[in-house]
Formats: structure tokens, C-alpha cells, sequence
């Protein structure tokens, strides 16, 4: 798994930083958090391919994180794509996508999915392999985190074991790699713990932006293998983040904390924030393992065993 910053800046662009906007690539779907303005600029810098683009993910209508949106949508159809697009976010981002497109005269080939989010807390997608959750943050109008969560692999199987167990290879092997017991000819019973490794647990992204630190920002953070978390402003500026409903440094810190998170990403940055380097050291004194998000900065997440 692997995550490409896009965009680093809160409200306007610098020179350095592009509005928020993150992409995550999980084998052959890509999942794109945000998508301030600018964001396929840097998903060509980044040598991304719009084809693997699956899911987009809106945390908020505050134009930062989405100004970006129609310009990736245009350019998807100029790129001839086929393949659906799930795109979620608030109740009024399909409007918000429709009347563009009126006003704009274009038409899409491809089919655009919208989930729309009203709920507290609601799971958006469950598949075979991952699923994703949506649940309410703290800002100044409905905003939403995000966790993609891998489901668990079972064990490996380990096919010497079986074998001297006595198990033909064939459709038994299938039987015990889904968890349940065979009989073989002589009536011996083989139990799949026999022959299964260690249950592999999936891995954990959450993406949190656009809060004062709550109760449901750690809930979706709750033992991630990564955090992405905002941090508009440092310790220097705490009065002005609890106005303008975001965290500080500091707070994304506690949030990683309080939810057993394994590694805190700090994104989001105000464009008065030059030295990013002093925000990571405030956080870092709160949590030990803290890295500051910088425009196309790559993340990996080691693959499940
Ligand atoms: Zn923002
Ligand atoms: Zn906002």
C-alpha cells in the first residue's frame, strides 16, 4: 500500500504546496482523499494512471478540498475511461458535480456512483477484501473521516504439514484453507489450525482532516497503522485552530495517541507555516513516531506478510 501526497496546503496554495489532496494505491485500486485545486497536476507528476482511480473521497465542501474535483472529472472523460467511479463525500456534493456539468455543457461516458453521507457513522463500502468507513468530524460544516480497513487474510497453508497429515492434494487442500476440518478415507478428523499459519491481519489507513480533535477522529484512527491527520497550525497559533475548528499539532498527536495509531502523518499545513520541521518536533514530543506530508512525499505500508 502505497500513499502519494498531492497536495499539503490549507485554503491556498504556496508556491510549495498544493491544495489537500492525497492518493492511496492499494494493489490495483487507487483511492484518491480530497481533491483540492491542482490535484491532477500532481498526479501526473507523480506518474499516477487515472485508469486504477476507483474511489474518490470528499471529507468537506470548503473549497480547498474539492475545487480540484471537476477538472479530474474532465480529464477522466478526455481519457476516454470507461471504468465506473464511486465518489463520496456530503450530502450535496452530486448537485454540486451535476450543475457543473450543466453549466459546463459536458457529459461523462463513464458512470459516476455518488454515496452520500448524512450519518453519525456508517460504513460506505464492504467487500471482499476492504472495507470503508465515513463517520462525522468537528469542523465548521459537515465533514467526514475516512478509514479504509483490509480484512483479515487466514493463515498460510502449509502444504508439507498437510501432506503428512495424510491429506491428498486436491479439493481437501481448498476445504482446509477455508478454515473448516476434512475426514479422510481412514476416518481421521485434520483440524485446519493443523495445517493453517497465523491468522495475517490487514492494515489500517485513516484519513482525518478538517476537525478539532473528537471522540470519532479517534474511533476511525483506532489502532491504524497510519494516521493521516490534519494539522493547520501549530502550538503558537492553538487559540486560532479552535476558532477555525482544526487541530494543532499537538492535538493530531493526542488523537494518534489516544487511538493506539502506529504512525502519525501530519498534513494540512496553514501556508503561514514555512519550517514544517518545528511542527513535527512539537507532535513528535507527544507521540514517537510523527512524519510532516510534503507535496508528492511518499508513504509505503509494508504488505501483509
Ligand atoms: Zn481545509
Ligand atoms: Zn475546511
Amino acid at each position: 500500500m502505497r500513499l502519494v501526497f498531492l497536495g499539503t496546503s490549507s485554503a491556498t496554495p504556496t508556491p510549495r504546496r498544493f491544495l489537500p489532496s492525497l492518493a492511496l494505491i492499494r494493489l490495483g485500486d487507487m483511492f484518491l482523499f480530497d481533491c483540492g485545486e491542482g490535484a491532477q497536476i500532481r498526479f501526473r507528476r507523480a506518474n499516477l494512471k487515472f485508469s486504477r482511480l476507483r474511489w474518490i473521497l470528499i471529507s468537506h465542501m470548503h473549497g480547498d478540498h474539492i475545487t480540484g474535483l471537476m477538472g479530474l472529472l474532465m480529464s477522466l472523460q478526455m481519457a476516454e475511461r470507461v471504468e465506473p467511479l464511486t465518489i463520496v463525500g456530503p450530502v450535496g456534493l452530486r448537485e454540486y458535480v451535476q450543475a457543473n456539468r450543466r453549466f459546463l455543457r459536458t457529459e461523462f461516458a463513464y458512470d459516476t456512483d455518488f454515496i452520500e453521507l448524512s450519518r453519525d457513522f456508517e460504513s460506505v463500502y464492504d467487500g471482499p477484501e476492504y472495507l470503508i468507513e465515513a463517520g462525522r468530524l468537528d469542523h465548521r460544516l459537515p465533514t467526514y473521516g475516512f478509514a479504509l480497513i483490509e480484512k483479515d487474510k487466514p493463515g498460510r497453508f502449509d502444504v508439507e504439514a498437510a501432506k503428512e497429515l495424510g491429506v491428498p492434494s486436491g479439493p481437501l487442500f481448498g476445504v482446509l484453507q477455508n478454515g473448516e476440518s476434512v475426514t479422510l478415507a481412514d476416518g481421521t478428523v485434520v483440524r485446519p489450525e493443523q495445517v493453517l499459519g497465523e491468522h495475517r491481519p490487514g492494515r489500517r489507513v485513516a484519513y482525518i482532516t478538517d476537525t478539532r480533535p473528537c471522540p470519532m477522529a479517534v474511533r476511525l484512527a483506532q489502532n491504524a497503522d497510519l494516521l493521516v491527520h490534519e494539522s493547520t497550525f501549530g502550538l503558537d497559533l492553538a487559540e486560532e485552530a479552535k476558532l477555525k475548528k482544526h487541530s494543532t499539532t499537538v492535538e493530531a498527536a493526542e488523537v494518534a495517541r489516544l487511538a493506539g495509531a502506529k504512525r502519525l502523518v501530519l498534513t494540512h499545513f496553514s501556508p503561514r507555516y514555512v519550517d514544517l520541521e518545528m511542527l513535527r518536533r512539537e507532535a513528535a514530543e507527544h507521540f514517537p513516531c510523527v512524519d510532516v506530508a510534503t507535496d508528492l512525499k511518499e508513504f509505503e505500508l509494508e504488505p501483509v506478510p
